[in-house]
């Protein structure tokens, strides 16, 4: 997922390159992203690449219900212009302190005229991710009282809590 922009660096602008992304995976720190596949287009503007790509990828998240492990697959449609640290006939020099293009290092190409899609993608992924993953839309999760997985298996706890006072305690009589 590096590629090297000298060419399209020195190119004119309008001018585009685009390359496609096989099954590659993404892991950094904690995140592991698999399957990663897609489309990248990459257009010399007046101040650096656009880049525009549509990627998929495969991701391992607990449910935040049952805690299984359950595999995501995610969507990225990801769009961000990357300014390179080296100058090149043509380009428009960026301010450090023009703060609608901050010059950011995840969208850099850097000293060597290379763009370093991992990071960017991984944080477009991470965004993705939902806030609270479900395994299925319809997920029991686990008793809370005695942590059975409820998918699976069946408990009285959820019964009596969801019964009304009176009965509660007529069922707990029952039990006893
Ligand atoms: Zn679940
Ligand atoms: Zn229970």
């Amino acid at each position: 997922m590096h590629y090297n922009a000298s060419g399209l660096l020195s190119d004119r602008a309008g001018a585009s390159r685009e390359f496609t992304i096989d099954n590659e995976t993404i892991s950094i720190e904690d995140d592991r992203f698999t399957n990663v596949c897609g489309h990248v287009e990459l257009l010399k503007t007046g101040r650096g690449i656009l880049v525009q790509a549509e990627v998929t990828a495969s991701t391992i998240e607990e449910c935040s219900r049952c805690l299984k492990e359950t595999n995501f697959e995610l969507n990225i449609e990801f769009e961000e212009e990357f300014h390179p640290v080296n100058k090149f006939p043509g380009l428009v020099e960026i301010e450090d302190d023009e703060s609608q293009f901050p010059l950011d290092f995840d969208y850099g190409v850097d000293e060597n005229n290379t763009i370093d899609f991992k990071e960017s993608f991984r944080q477009a992924f991470v965004s993705e991710i939902p806030i609270a993953p479900l395994c299925k839309p319809d997920c029991k999760g686990l008793c809370a009282k005695c942590s059975i997985d409820l998918n699976i298996e069946y408990c009285d706890c959820v019964e009596i809590e969801e019964l009304p006072q009176w009965a509660q305690s007529l069922k707990s009589l029952e039990i006893n």
